[in-house]
């Protein structure tokens, strides 16, 4: 049986890069999308060829149409057919009260989190059609139903719109035998939270999470290796959050 061809956005880092790692020990080839670090996208790369598994990485906005299209491009080229998207490339932008956003912080939010989500699922169900099967997971939030307000409520949205994403394109796509699901993460110990000034996050998350820890990565990477396995042949549709009970 041929290998699983999976493009992972943003796997140069945090879970994506976790992610990387844990397919490619399952028998994925891998492309690994990411938007500048090179660096961190290489060291990635290599973990997961040091696992016996294929990689290309693909320098690539997900909010830019021509990048996307070139990502997918890459892949098909160097791997052959995608047969399984982790839309997972997020930003959150500073933090904040929704009044006090600036325009500019919110376009990048929505265009990354949600116009990107779109561009690579539209993109992913007009390739696996054409083979009849495939497999996408979305990377959504436990923010999606939490709402972060005074921190980002237009985060907070962009998942949630992600989730209706999910359930909606799960039943566009189902006859097309490809199966549509999301994961939703609770707070997680990757830079995003340093990125976005309050690198202390995670521990102070911890009082908040009825398992009193912030998650891994990993713990993130394995329930997406899952749901992109034979094991969740009957599972679509489905947002699974996966947040230490938050
Ligand atoms: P992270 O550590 O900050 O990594 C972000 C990744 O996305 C990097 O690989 C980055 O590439 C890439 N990226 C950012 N903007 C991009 C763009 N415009 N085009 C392509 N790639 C882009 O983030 P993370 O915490 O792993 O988050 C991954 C996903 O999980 C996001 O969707 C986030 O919303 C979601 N999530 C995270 C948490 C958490 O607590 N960490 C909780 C819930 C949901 P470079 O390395 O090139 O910068």
């Amino acid at each position: 049986m041929s290998r699983p061809v999976t493009l992972v956005t943003g796997g140069s880092r945090g879970i994506g890069a976790a992610t990387c790692v844990r397919l490619a020990a399952e028998g994925h080839d891998l492309a690994l999308g990411y938007v500048s670090d090179a660096g961190a996208a290489e060291e990635t790369a290599n973990a997961v060829r040091a696992a016996g598994a294929r990689c290309v990485t693909v320098r690539a906005d997900t909010s830019d149409e021509a990048d996307v299209e070139r990502l997918f491009d890459t892949a098909a080229t160097e791997l052959g057919p995608v047969t399984g998207l982790v839309n997972n490339a997020g930003v959150t932008g500073p933090l904040g009260r929704l009044a006090d956003a600036r325009t500019e912080d919110l376009r990048r939010v929505v265009n990354v989190n949600f116009l990107g989500y779109l561009l690579c699922c539209r993109r992913a169900a007009r390739d696996m059609a054409v083979h009849g099967s495939g497999a996408i997971v979305n990377v959504s939030s436990a923010a999606a139903t939490l709402g972060s307000p005074g921190d980002y409520v237009h985060y907070a949205a962009t998942k949630a719109a992600i989730d209706a994403l999910t359930v909606g394109l799960a039943k566009e796509l189902g006859p097309d035998g490809i199966r549509v699901n999301a994961v939703a993460p609770g707070v997680i110990n990757t830079d995003i939270h340093a990125t976005m000034g309050d690198p202390d996050r995670p521990a102070r998350a911890a009082a908040a999470t009825p398992l009193g820890r912030p998650g891994e990565p990993a713990e993130i990477a394995g329930a997406i290796a899952w749901l992109l396995s034979a094991d969740a042949s009957y599972t679509t549709g489905a947002v699974l959050r996966i947040s230490g009970g938050r």
